[in-house]
């Protein structure tokens, strides 16, 4: 059953303790030679809607400048001679028979041809990978997008010893990453016919995988009181004063959310971080996002980013340690809570105008995260408006029925809360989980994603989602 879907994601954790692995993998080294067409084009088959994230709000300049380089890049490096020609063609053709043969879909490979046939050669030699191995292989579309050549050996050099095994985890999560094992633990004592279940909680820990293989420095981020700094930076006189130490749990968890949200379940729950994640898209873009939590310094990427919003420093620590504590109360309570919506709120108004109250995609997305924080619940906003601005549960499930009121409803199944905000291709959609049947059906609808106007309220087109689940599931 779904009813404890959201005290389970709750208590999903890895572990996080940092082993950075070194050696060769499991693969040869040969460049990538695919077009790298594949970094815009949608995986996403379920939804109608084709177009771009025009809509959303523009990148910062520094994203476009990379991009206009990279773009740029590609066309030096793929104009094609003939031979080479024939020689993509072939890889081509060989990936997409590689891809038939294990119930891949073309649409998976985001044109990444050469780096397909390395991941499947690299999967069929791991033979730890047990149960999970075909949910790696589906995982091929997230890798597809965020590794950088440069961190291929290092990739690889994990896939080829990653290992699952069902046991009983120390905590009660129903699933956890160990980094320093390399290792996916399934809860034995979870209810395994639940395959839905079981499907959002492998991804959830898969991304916890990639994150940790796809870069290869990490160091650990200090504030001395006058500088974020890594331990490195830090000089003897600065290690005997005071610093506090600072960790990107929050953007861990919620990035394993919000990702596994996008590619697999198509709707934001879990973690609070990942609606919170969805308002840095919406504010900045998907790339910002996307540096946060696949970049492997991650914490000095968040500290930059509110910096650059002119957020004073000790406002920063506090909202670290706040984030962290709603996002796991293991973590100690702040002493200065920092609400997630103020800080969103800040962002906005850097980056944008003041105008945030008029936005309802934004307002949305505040309010979802308004009605699910717990930890800091009682703690006040810096935005002292929000008091008579935000929704609570109850109106947000009030929400929820207008929309399903507009919709023709051809399932029993029920949502599970109220819809939420999730950005397709950077388009905003209204998305829900539904109530499965206890028994498996691989045809049955997991979630309705609604695309939605905003301003008028108003149903535009809706779809029942059936994931793709690997072939074997039954
Ligand atoms: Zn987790």
């Amino acid at each position: 059953m779904f009813r404890s879907q959201r005290v389970r994601s709750v208590f999903l954790t890895g572990v996080l303790v940092i082993s950075i692995l070194a050696g060769a993998g499991c693969q040869k080294s040969t460049r990538s030679k695919e077009t790298a067409t594949s970094q815009s084009e949608s995986k996403e088959t379920t939804v109608t809607q084709s177009e771009s994230s025009e809509t959303v709000a523009a990148s910062s300049s520094s994203e476009s400048t990379e991009k206009q380089e990279s773009s740029s890049e590609i066309k030096e490096t793929t104009k094609p001679t003939s031979d080479e020609s024939s020689e993509d063609e072939k890889l081509k053709q060989d990936a997409l028979k590689l891809a038939e043969e294990l119930g891949v879909k073309e649409e998976e490979l985001h044109g990444k041809y050469d780096l397909f046939i390395k991941y499947t050669d690299c999967i069929n030699q791991n033979t730890d990978l047990g149960f999970i191995e075909d949910y790696v292989l589906h995982l091929f579309p997230v890798l597809a997008d965020h590794l950088k050549p440069e961190d291929e050996s290092f990739f690889f050099s994990r896939l080829s010893n990653l290992k699952a095994v069902y046991g009983e985890s120390a905590t009660r999560s129903a699933g956890e990453y160990h980094i320093d094992d390399n290792m996916i633990l399934m809860n034995e004592l979870g209810d395994t016919t639940e395959c839905f279940a079981n499907y959002d909680t492998m991804y959830h820990e898969l991304m916890h995988f990639i994150d940790h293989s796809v870069g290869t420095y990490r160091s650990h981020v200090y504030y001395t009181g006058k500088q974020f700094a890594h331990g490195e930076e830090l000089t003897d006189q600065e290690w005997g004063g005071e610093y506090v130490s600072l960790e990107e749990h929050f953007i861990v968890e919620g990035g394993a959310d919000y990702y596994t949200g996008k590619y697999y379940r198509k709707a934001i729950d879990g973690y609070l971080a990942a609606s919170f994640l969805s308002g840095i898209e919406w504010v900045y873009g998907a790339e910002t996002v996307d540096r946060l939590f696949f970049n492997s310094d991650s914490t000095m990427e968040y500290i930059r980013l509110l910096q650059d919003a002119g957020i004073p420093d000790q406002k920063i620590v506090d909202s670290i340690v706040s984030f962290n504590y709603e996002t796991n109360n293991r973590y100690d309570a702040p002493e200065n809570s920092v609400r997630f919506e103020d800080i969103l709120i800040d962002l906005y108004e850097s980056k944008k105008d003041t105008g945030w109250k008029d936005d309802k995609v934004f307002m949305q997305i505040l309010n979802e995260i308004h009605a699910w924080t717990l930890s800091l619940a009682e703690y006040p906003f810096t935005h002292e408006e929000l008091n008579s601005l935000l929704l609570d549960t109850q109106a947000l499930e009030k929400k929820s029925q207008n929309v399903m009121d507009q919709i023709d409803q051809r399932t029993s199944q029920e949502l599970i809360h109220f819809f939420k905000l999730i950005l397709l291709d950077g388009k905003p959609y209204l998305s829900e989980t539904l109530f499965t049947s206890d028994e498996f059906d691989r045809t049955e609808p997991t979630t309705l994603i609604v695309e939605y106007d905003f301003d008028q309220e108003k149903v535009i087109s809706y779809k029942y989602y059936v994931p793709d689940y690997p072939k074997w599931i039954n």
